[in-house]
């Protein structure tokens, strides 16, 4: 007899295929609405792909391409879809001060919150960038009237990354919101990251699904995340940035949107507010 699976949670974080880590520095914040925009269209397949699996899911969207974009909100909310916040400019926490954290979680609230006439509960920082030295973020998403944050990704990585962080859901100290962490596997004692973005994209489908499904084997939701220039093989290419971020942003998009129907079919999704008992509906 088999028995029921956890539900896992879809996450999206939307942003244009500019803001992105790698890229650091190749596209300053003035230059942003010079680019060509394909946030609309990327979201829309997800959209669509979602649709025909008819599965739920968490958008944070940056208040940046929410300002931008005016509709997209809407049309997430009006898909059946989670409106959470990715902050407003994209900005790591570990970049910031205190005090400009907390004005640009707040700004991306009443940017969302605004365009969707919905309450937005959730949060995830740039790039995963709460990590052990700026702990105040969480009070500070607490304070600007979040619930819950998915910002920390447990693991050691160049970039990001809490290694020290517990892997499970908790409540940081001295604070009542959530942190929800995005998923890894831990095989003989280390942390396997598994949780969506490149590693989806570069690890094997089939090692991928076996990963989630030992998480899911030992009673656990998965969250998994990815962004919307993931499906857009056709995106413009950056030039002048290392092998490592060319191979990291490039590698098997024109895989990626197969792969992410794969997965879909494969698992059970559900949006954060409901996997956690917050939504109205
Ligand atoms: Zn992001």
């Amino acid at each position: 007899m088999s028995r029921v699976l956890p539900v896992n949670v879809m996450s999206v974080d939307v942003e244009e295929h500019f803001h992105v880590a790698a890229f650091d520095g190749r596209f300053p914040r003035d230059a942003w609405a010079s680019q060509p925009s394909r946030v609309e269209a990327n979201t829309g397949r997800l959209l669509d792909l979602f649709a025909a699996h008819g599965v739920s899911a968490t958008f944070f969207v940056l208040g940046w391409v929410a300002e931008r974009h005016p509709s997209l909100a809407r049309r997430i909310v009006d898909a059946g879809h989670e409106l959470a916040s990715h902050g407003y400019a994209h900005e790591p926490a570990f970049r910031q001060t205190r005090e400009q954290f907390a004005d640009d979680a707040r700004r991306s609230k009443a940017v969302l919150e605004d365009a969707s006439g919905r309450p937005v509960l959730g949060y995830r920082a740039a790039s995963f960038s709460i990590v052990k030295r700026n702990q105040w973020a969480f009070e500070e998403l607490e304070r600007a009237g979040y619930v819950y944050s998915s910002s920390v990704n447990p693991v050691r990585h160049d970039i990001y990354g809490f290694p020290d962080a517990p892997r499970f859901n908790f409540t940081p100290a001295g604070t009542g919101l959530l942190e929800c962490p995005v998923t890894t596997l831990e095989i003989a004692g280390v942390r396997v990251p598994c949780g969506g973005g490149g590693y989806f994209r570069l690890l094997p489908y089939p090692l991928f699904r076996w990963a989630l499904r030992q998480v899911n084997g030992g009673g656990h939701a998965c969250y998994f995340y990815l962004h919307p220039w993931e499906v857009d093989p056709d995106q413009p290419r950056v030039e002048g940035v290392s092998w490592r971020s060319r191979f990291r942003h490039y590698t098997n998009l024109r895989r990626t949107e197969q792969r992410l129907a794969r997965l879909l079919g494969d698992f059970r999704w559900t949006r954060f507010d409901r996997l956690l008992g917050l939504a109205a509906s």
